[in-house]
Parts: structure tokens; C-alpha cells; sequence
């Protein structure tokens, strides 16, 4: 991250972009998704998120569904109720894919077994 770049301009660069089905680039989301709103409180993990890759499958890496530190993110999320296919169990989940946020926080979970958030 350059000095001028805030930590939420980082997330929208590498997680929502770089890992998210829904993302609009000339629609800013504030407040963002759960994954991303956690992230932007850790400006201290802005190195790692530099190098949070961009798989083309909509994955949570090696993290499962409902891992609980996953479910935990989701469950602060202001889109989970009314807003989010992936949490809907009424949605099956050919038809719906986690956001950015989520991925990112799987990923650096994944990297980083003893990463506390
Ligand atoms: S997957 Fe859904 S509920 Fe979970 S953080 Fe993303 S938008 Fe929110």
C-alpha cells in the first residue's frame, strides 16, 4: 500500500475486485460486506493483502463453508439478512458464490494458521 492509499482503497483494490462476483467498480459500498469492514480495521495486514491472490473460482481456499471464524465474519455482515445469496440457505450454492471480503479473510487464514482477527 502507498502512503496515500487508505486501507479501505487497498481492500476495494486487491479483495473486491480482485476476488468478488458482485463487485461494481463505480459503486461504493459503505458499509462494505463483513470480510472487508473487519479488514479495514487491520491496517497492520495491508502487506499481506498485497499479495492476496485472484483465483478464477469462487473458493474459500482451504477454509471450509461454515468454519466458525467464516460464520463469525458473516454474522456482523449488514448484508447477511437481506442482501447476501451466499448465507441464504433458500439459495442453492451453484447459483451464489461468498463475496471478496469473505475470500480475503479465507485466504489469509489459510496463509496464516495463527493469524488472530
Ligand atoms: S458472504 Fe455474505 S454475509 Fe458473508 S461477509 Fe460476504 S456478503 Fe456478508
Amino acid at each position: 500500500m502507498t502512503s496515500l492509499e487508505s486501507q479501505a482503497d487497498l481492500l476495494r483494490r486487491t479483495a473486491c475486485a480482485g476476488l468478488c462476483r458482485y463487485y461494481k467498480p463505480h459503486k461504493r459500498e459503505d458499509p462494505g460486506c463483513g470480510g472487508v469492514e473487519l479488514l479495514k480495521r487491520r491496517p497492520d495486514l495491508a502487506p499481506l493483502l498485497e499479495a492476496l491472490p485472484s483465483p478464477p473460482d469462487d473458493g474459500l481456499f482451504a477454509l471450509a463453508e461454515d468454519d466458525p471464524r467464516l460464520l463469525a465474519v458473516c454474522g456482523a455482515c449488514e448484508f447477511r439478512i437481506d442482501g447476501c445469496d451466499f448465507r441464504d440457505p433458500a439459495v442453492a450454492r451453484d447459483q451464489c458464490s461468498p463475496c471478496g471480503g469473505l475470500r480475503a479473510v479465507a485466504w489469509l487464514l489459510d496463509e496464516n494458521p495463527e493469524l488472530k482477527l
